[in-house]
C-alpha cells in the first residue's frame, strides 16, 4: 500500500508541487530582507563598537590616566602610560586599544570613573593593515571629538553635567 501512494505520488509530481506552492507563498509574503547599506535595522543606545576618549566640554581630556580600564580588559587589549603635568595632575602619554584583541564586552566603559572611555555605535569600520585596527590616544579622542553630541545623548547627559 505505501509502495503504491509513492508511486501516484511520484506520478502526478506532488512533493513538487508542495515545493512550489511554499515558494509561492513567500513570493508574495512580507520580505524580511534589509537592503543594507542603504536600509538598517534599529540600533540600541547602549550598542557596543568603535572606542571613544572623551573631554569635557572646555576641552580637556577625562581620562585621569588611573588604569583600571586596562586592569579590566579580558583580552589586555588597552596600553596606558601615564605622566604627571606641570601642575600636578596626571593624564596618559599613551592610550592605546589593539581591536584585533578586543571582544567588545563593555567593561573598559563599565569601570571608567569619569566616563571617559566609551564605545560607540560605529560598527562601520575596517583595517587592511594591523596597524589601522590599533587606535591610539589621538584617534580615540578624535573619534570622541566627532561623536560627542551622540554619545553624550545616548548616555542620558544634559549640557550641565559636562
Ligand atoms: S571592550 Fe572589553 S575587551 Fe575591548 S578594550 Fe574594553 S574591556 Fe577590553
Ligand atoms: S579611561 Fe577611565 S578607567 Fe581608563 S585610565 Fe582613563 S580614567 Fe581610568
Amino acid at each position: 500500500m505505501r509502495a503504491l501512494t509513492q508511486f501516484f505520488k511520484s506520478l502526478f509530481l506532488l512533493e513538487l508541487f508542495k515545493g512550489l506552492s511554499l515558494t509561492g507563498r513567500y513570493l508574495f509574503a512580507k520580505k524580511f530582507t534589509v537592503q543594507y547599506p542603504e536600509e538598517k535595522t534599529p540600533q540600541s543606545f547602549r550598542f557596543r563598537g568603535l572606542h571613544a576618549l572623551r573631554r569635557y566640554q572646555n576641552g580637556e581630556e577625562r581620562c585621569i590616566a588611573c588604569k583600571l580600564c586596562e586592569a579590566v580588559c579580558p583580552a589586555m587589549a588597552i596600553t596606558i602610560e601615564s605622566e604627571e603635568r606641570a601642575d600636578g595632575t596626571r593624564r596618559t602619554k599613551k592610550y592605546d586599544i589593539d581591536l584585533t584583541k578586543c571582544i567588545f564586552c563593555g567593561f573598559c566603559e563599565e569601570s571608567c570613573p569619569v566616563d571617559s572611555i566609551v564605545e560607540t555605535r560605529i560598527f562601520e569600520y575596517h583595517g587592511e593593515e594591523r596597524e589601522d585596527l590599533y587606535m591610539t590616544k589621538e584617534k580615540l579622542l578624535a573619534v570622541g571629538d566627532k561623536y560627542e553630541s551622540q554619545i553624550s545623548k545616548d548616555r542620558g547627559e544634559d549640557a550641565s553635567y559636562r
